[in-house]
This record gives structure tokens, sequence and C-alpha cells, in this order.
């Protein structure tokens, strides 16, 4: 589409983008864009100018730190000026602020329905603005997959077709014995022109899209091919973890996909972990519980991850029959040198524990924390101490180091080293 065509169907449509940021050359970025995206975009870079527009803009991508006011009385004077527009936060606070601001915002009935973490890639931002353009006006809502823009669709088609999404191994070791018990695969994206690209990038786009499924079954399936490989080449014999979005747990044949999927490569259901983040709520409890519970029926592991830091997080533990919980790393990489995050994780690893649950620590970078762990009854550590993330060679290479350090190290009659 020209520019002036992609004008005229903003115009005819009325989508206006308010950009509220006192960063001239941020906020212009966002404003060109937004004009990308089909919207009409411009920005302001003082709070009264903002106020003053606030209600005319469909859409206002809001700063929640601009001069003069903080996030919190800027969303409560939005709300006061009964502001209709959905608001995407952006900011480069830490997440769990970002995310109190944005149940302040609820609370006030303000449409907040995205988020963009500062510093942000031009991807995010499209990310955010391919949401924006056609996704429903619930964030979360899985029972109405938004088609995201058609440009960046046909992008994600040639991706999965074309091998662009390689998959890194994360090692998993025992904290007990310090034995190698699982990977976790992470997704890159090969860009052709963009370059490598991780997760965060375009996860959020690939997962609000219509993809999602398609995507996450190649995932799977590649994901399994390469545990088989390095089962082969190292005898590995422990776990595979993957990451799946919220919508594969309401979609009622993802069970016997999975399952069809393990039999092709022939790897027991017991030894595939599935991840699910707790972002959105379920529009379909019944049905992600059945889906849930099939999956476990089959051995199929399901694990909650990022725990700590949703919001349902303990609601969903009384109801699902999740076998691992991952504690967030928020809640571990910084624990050596702060007290209060060691007493929550420490409640958490009690809390696993107590629920039969194997608790898997990440973001594990020192020594001391992977010492703290085992004290503290973890089951589990991954991290860059540990291992980093791998391609399918480099696991391998790890897993052979690993052995001769094991070697070594029982020749000396010592303790198995850590990587
Ligand atoms: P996650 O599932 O929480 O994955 C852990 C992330 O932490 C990974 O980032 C990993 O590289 C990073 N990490 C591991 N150890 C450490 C450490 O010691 N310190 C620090 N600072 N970071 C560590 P990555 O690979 O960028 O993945 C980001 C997120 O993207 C993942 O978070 C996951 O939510 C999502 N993701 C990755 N692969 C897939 C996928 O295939 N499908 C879906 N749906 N999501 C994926
Ligand atoms: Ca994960
Ligand atoms: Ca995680």
């Amino acid at each position: 589409m020209t520019n002036a065509s992609l004008k005229q169907t903003a115009r005819a449509t009325k989508r206006t983008v308010l950009v509220v940021d006192d960063e001239p050359g941020i906020a212009q970025m966002m404003v060109d864009a937004a004009e990308d995206f089909g919207f009409e975009a411009h920005a302001v870079h003082d709070w009264r100018s903002a106020e003053a527009e606030a209600a005319d803009a469909d859409v206002i991508l809001l700063d929640l730190m601009m001069p003069g006011i903080d996030g919190v009385a800027a969303l409560r004077a939005l709300a006061a000026a009964g502001v209709k527009s959905r608001i995407v936060l952006v900011s480069g606070l830490d997440r769990r602020v970002i995310d109190s601001a944005r149940r302040v915002a609820r609370m006030q009935n303000l449409d907040v329905v995205d988020v963009l973490r500062k510093p942000f890639r031009p991807i995010d931002l499209m990310a955010v603005l391919s949401g924006l353009a056609e996704r429903p006006r619930e964030l979360g809502k899985v029972s109405a997959p938004p088609t995201g823009s058609a440009v960046v669709l046909d992008d994600i088609r040639r991706a999965i077709s074309g091998g662009e999404f390689v998959l890194d191994f994360q090692p998993q070791v025992r904290l007990s014995d310090r034995s190698w018990v699982g990977l976790e695969a992470l997704v890159r994206w090969n860009h052709p022109q963009k370059g490598r690209l991780r997760p965060d990038m375009f996860i959020p786009l690939v997962e609000g899209s219509e993809l999602a499924l398609p995507f996450t079954y190649a995932m799977i399936a590649q994901s399994l091919a390469a545990l088989r490989k390095i089962s082969e080449r190292t005898g590995f014999s422990g776990g595979l973890a993957v990451n799946v979005p919220p919508s594969a747990l309401t979609t009622a044949d993802f069970p016997d996909h999975v399952l069809a999927l393990l039999a092709e490569v022939d790897i027991e259901p017991s030894r595939l972990t599935i991840e699910i983040t707790e972002t959105s709520i379920s529009t379909d409890p019944t049905l992600s519980l059945d889906i849930q519970t099939r999956l476990r029926l089959h051995e199929v592991r399901l694990s909650i991850d990022d725990f700590g830091t949703g919001h349902s997080s303990l609601e969903r533990l009384h109801e699902a029959p999740f076998d691992e919980m991952k504690i967030d790393m928020v809640l571990i990489r910084n624990a050596d040198h702060d007290a209060s995050l060691r007493k929550i994780a420490e409640s958490v690893v009690a809390l696993g524990r107590s629920l039969s649950m194997t608790v898997v620590a990440e973001g594990v970078e020192s020594a001391a924390t992977l010492d703290w762990l085992t004290s503290i009854g973890c089951d589990v550590a991954q991290g860059y101490l540990v291992g980093m993330p791998l391609n399918l060679d480099g696991v391998c290479d790890w897993a052979a180091a690993r052995a001769a350090a094991d070697a070594d190290a029982e020749a000396a009659d010592d303790f198995p080293a850590d990587r």
C-alpha cells in the first residue's frame, strides 16, 4: 500500500494515535511506525498537551515517566477526564512496576491494551501496533485471535516453512547431585534482513496471530527431533521443555497433535514438559482444564512458567494439574544481594514442594545462588552458570565437556563440576 492510500484508510476509519513521550526522537519513531500501520499519528512532549488531546485519540501510546507528572497521576487524570481511548503503556520501568500501573489503570476503567517496554526495537513496536490494528479491544482474549497485518503474517509463514525459526537448548541440572536432567528449547528467528532476533521481539507477534498454533507445532516437532539426536549422541535420557502460548490450551485437539508428534520420533510423553505462562486469563477455563488433564493422563508433563509474578498463579495452582513450577527469574537473579527476594523465593519453593511439584529455578547466574537454592530444597537449576542456551552441536559439546570434567573429578575423588 502506498503512503497516500494508507493515510486515506486512516482518515476513512478515523483511527488516530497520540504518542505521549518527552523524548522527541523516540516519539517520532513511534509516530512513523504508527503511520506505516495506517494510523493517523502525532506526538506531544508535555503533559498539558497530552491531557488536552487525549480524549480525541483512538489509541494513546503513553510514556509512564513524563516530566512533572508520574504515570499513576497521569492515568488518574485520564480516567477523571473519562478518556475511552485504548492505551499502551510505554516504559523502561521494572515489569512489576508496569504491572501495577496496569492494575491501577484497570481499576479506573481505563482500557490498557498493551505494554511496550523501553528500550524497544522497531519490531517490538511493530508487534504492539499490529495488535492494535487488528486486535479486539480486550487483550488476552484467546477466543478470537487477531489476524495481524498481512505483511507480518506472510513474514512469519515464510519463516516457518523456510526454517528461519531455529532452537537453542538450555541445560537444567538437578541440585542434589548436579546431574543433567533437562533441556529447555528456546526459539530464535534467523531473519533474512533483520538478523538473529530474540524471542521477545517476535513471540508476541506470532502468538497474537492466527499462526500461533502452526508455529507451536513446528517448534515442538523441531525440539523433539533435536532431543532424539542429542539423546543418540550423548546418551541423554532426561526431559525436554517447550514453551507454548495460552491459546494452545483452548485448542481442543492440541493434546492429539502433541502425542502424534511424540509418536513420530518415538519419544515417551513423560520426557516432554509443556511450559505455560500465566500471562492471560483463559476465556475458557473448562476447556483448558480438559486439555491439561488429557495431557497429564498421557504423561506429558506440565509446568507453570514464570511463577511468582503472574496475576492468577495461586488460583491456577489449585485448579490445574501442574507437575512443575518454574520460579520467575526476577526472584532468582538478584537473590544474592537481596534478602527480601530470597525470602519470597524460599516460600515459593516451599509452596511448590508442599504441592509435590518439581521446583525449577531459572536465571541462576552465580555459585552462591546455586548453593542457596540447594540449601532451601529447590529441585532443579537453569541459568547461565549451569549452561547458556546452545544449539544442538553446542549441547553435545557441553555434555562432552561435563562428562570429561566429571571423570577428572572422580579421579581426584572430588565433587562433580557444575558445568
Ligand atoms: P522463558 O521461558 O522464561 O525463558 C528463559 C529466558 O531467560 C531465555 O531467554 C533464556 O535465554 C534466559 N536466561 C536463561 N538463563 C539466564 C540467566 O542465567 N540469566 C538471565 N538474565 N537470563 C537467562 P530467551 O531465549 O530470550 O527467551 C525469552 C522468552 O521467550 C522465554 O522466556 C519464553 O517466554 C519465550 N520463548 C522462547 N522460546 C519460545 C517458544 O518456542 N515458544 C513460545 N511460545 N515462547 C518462547
Ligand atoms: Ca520457559
Ligand atoms: Ca521463565
